[in-house]
């Protein structure tokens, strides 16, 4: 690899998703200097295809989960605040096939539910609870998430796919690295626990609506969304472990249209405008922290986040900053860069 051009930073973000725009974020106004390499710009990563709505899903919750989503949920509120951001406090519903009794865990943290009449909701659902959440068109918020690097004086690197974390020493002397790649940490970091679950999306044209809906259907994992951003309308969806196809299934785009006009009778005859699939980097555990180093650099992870990349992500990027701010400034030299604190602190990054 050649070295970039420029200052030595002193944190090097592998990734410009979500994840690692955000940590960029929180590193630089941590008064860090900060480089971001990344194989994809923002545009064409998993984040780029999302819904996308705060709320934890398919992630492995545990006690870090919980209180990273709340940090993350007060930001994007924050957010929500200006427009031009692409993040929106909305109104919506999520509903349930099954008749479950309890809401949803992704909607319970948002705040307060209210059940709704069963005979308003549609066809096929048994329960509903409206509820208040922020909504995310995420190619208008990985722009100013981008704006908001360069803003604080980061710099942004697109360049060929790394293959190994040695390569990013090769590429600039920052004595820290952080690992944000998404999917591409499983190679990247040689962590197997990192499975790919596939998600497929349908951009329409937007019949009018502003409320969300998300319906659990009957069969595991069947989940129906419908998120209106302004002109444009995100309906989902899918989840497939395993698969790793980055091509629109025709067949699958049209059970998603057939659900969703279903569930909102609006959207029938909708101009279809795009096609979006992304990865979502689904682990036991969500990597966060100082893992094994390379080339004599400390290395962060942040990846694994599964299907809660945007819920998380400020929660996690103010982690990251503080670690890198203890890896860099702390009194005394550095901990060694040796891995002896791991990511998820079984021993594995
Ligand atoms: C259909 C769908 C709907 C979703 N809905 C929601 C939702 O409503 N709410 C929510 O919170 N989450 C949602 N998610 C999950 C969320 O999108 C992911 O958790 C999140 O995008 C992960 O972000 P990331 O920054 O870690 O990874 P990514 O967005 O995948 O970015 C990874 C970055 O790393 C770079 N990279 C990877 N490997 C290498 C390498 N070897 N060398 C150099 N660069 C590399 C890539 O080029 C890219 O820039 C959804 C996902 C999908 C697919």
């Amino acid at each position: 690899m050649t070295p970039m051009a420029g200052q030595i930073p002193d944190v090097l973000v592998i990734g410009a998703g979500v994840c690692g725009l955000s940590s960029a974020i929180e590193l630089l106004r941590a008064g860090l200097a900060v480089t971001v390499y990344a194989a994809d710009p923002p545009l064409r990563t998993t984040s780029a295809a999302a819904g996308a709505i705060w709320g934890p899903h398919l992630v492995a919750e545990d006690e870090r989960v919980a209180r990273w989503a709340g940090q993350t949920l007060t930001r994007l509120r924050e957010l929500a605040r200006d427009p031009a951001t692409g993040v929106r406090e909305a109104a919506g519903v999520a509903a349930s096939a099954a008749g479950r009794a309890d809401p949803p865990g992704f909607a319970a943290a948002a705040g307060a539910l209210a059940p709704c009449d069963p005979a308003g909701l549609p066809r096929g659902y048994a329960r509903g609870w409206r509820y208040r959440a922020p909504v995310v068109a995420m190619p208008t918020y990985l722009d100013h998430l981008t704006d908001e690097v360069l803003r604080h004086g980061g710099q942004l690197h697109f360049g060929p796919r790394l293959r190994a974390l040695e390569e990013a020493a090769e590429l600039s002397a920052a004595p820290v690295i952080v690992n944000c790649a998404g999917m591409g940490a499983r190679d990247l970091a040689g962590d197997p626990e990192l499975v790919p679950v596939r998600g497929q999306v349908v951009v329409v044209a937007n019949p009018g609506l502003t409320d969300f809906f998300v319906g659990e259907r009957d069969e595991p994992g069947a989940v129906t969304y419908v998120f209106p951003h302004g002109p444009l309308a995100v309906l989902g969806g899918t989840q497939q472990p395993g698969e790793t196809s980055m091509r629109p299934d025709p067949a699958i785009a049209g059970a998603i249209l057939r659900e969703c006009v279903a569930a909102e009778p609006a959207l029938a005859g909708a101009p279809v405008l795009a096609h979006r699939v992304g990865l979502r980097p689904v682990r036991p555990r969500v990597s966060l922290g100082p893992a094994r180093g390379v080339a004599g650099r400390h290395v962060i992870a942040n990846y694994g986040h599964g299907g809660a990349g945007v819920t998380l992500s400020w929660g996690c990027a103010r982690e990251v900053a503080e670690e890198a701010g203890l890896l860099l400034g702390g009194p005394g030299r550095p901990p060694p860069a040796d891995g002896s604190r791991r990511a998820d602190g079984a021993g594995a990054q």
